[in-house]
């Protein structure tokens, strides 16, 4: 095993209170060499706000090791010259696009468009607005279409929120196309953070609490799936058909996991030879 992904919400923190013994694993991760990348669904603020929060639990990290779906479309976006894109994204997020952009209603003076890239804005969702976006995916050459993750719905303080996902499918549905997703549990989104660790599947870790969307996912996408019992992490995930590839009480646990296993894979590679 050479490089490590690590979910943040339920593994670095647990809402504004820090998992005990995180720093001083992400610090050993530092002094090993061992590269890691923090990889979050989050997209409602900017990386920038994450790196402030992380410091103010005493993790220290800096913008290039936080993967967002943002920051995972900009740098997909960039690797496959699709700009200009459209963004229908929150405005929180929108400093961490880098490519060039166009309004939906500038398609028609810009020539073509390269991406729609679409995440949850909530109460600014008008039927102008998605009639433009089908519009766009209409055209040809018809521009990707670009999922910041595909979550359903979430609860807001008033109850249940529409997410990103359902207004997704109803782009997919109308215009005969399929979304690129970036976010866990994509394998594209998994493809972006590996290359940024310049590490391969096979020889990488994911850290999660979330079962499904970070240990299935990562095994999905052919990297090995850790499972910490902190954040969402129930009694029950350990009954589930999913089999996480370790469990660990916190990852204030990985310095010593990873040492034991190391030990064990040498004493296995010897046995081989
Ligand atoms: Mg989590």
């Amino acid at each position: 095993m050479h490089g490590v992904l690590i979910d943040l919400d339920g593994v670095i923190w647990e809402g504004s209170r820090l998992v005990t013994g995180a720093p001083a694993a992400i610090d050993w991760l530092t002094r090993k060499g061992i590269p890691y990348l923090f990889v979050t669904n989050t997209t409602s603020r900017p990386r920038r706000l994450i790196v402030d929060k992380l410091r103010s639990l005493g993790v220290h990290a800096d913008a290039k090791q936080i993967l967002t779906p943002p920051v995972a479309a900009d740098k997909w976006l960039a690797d496959n010259s699709r700009d200009p894109a459209v963004l229908i994204v929150p405005d929180a997020t929108k400093e961490d696009f880098t490519i060039r952009t166009a309004e939906p209603d500038d398609a028609s003076t810009v020539g073509d468009i390269g991406a729609i890239v679409i995440g949850d804005i909530g109460d600014a969702w008008t039927y102008p607005l998605m009639n433009q976006v089908f519009r766009l995916l209409m055209r040809d050459p018809a521009p990707a279409l670009i999922a910041l993750g595909m979550t359903r719905y979430w609860r807001a303080e008033d109850g249940l929120r529409l997410d990103v996902a359902p207004f997704i499918k109803a782009f997919e549905h109308a215009a005969g196309c399929e979304a690129l997703v970036l976010g866990k549990p994509s394998p594209d989104f998994f493809a972006v953070a590996l290359d940024e660790i310049g590490c391969g599947a096979a020889d990488t870790l994911m850290i999660g609490d979330d079962l499904y969307g970070d240990v299935l996912g990562a095994q999905d996408a052919g990297l090995r799936g850790m499972l910490v019992k902190t954040g969402k992490f129930r009694r029950q995930d350990l009954e589930a058909d999913v089999k996480p590839d370790a469990i660990l009480d916190s990852i204030a646990a990985l310095p010593d996991w990873w040492s034991r296993e190391h030990v064990n894979q040498r004493v296995n590679s010897a046995a081989d030879c």
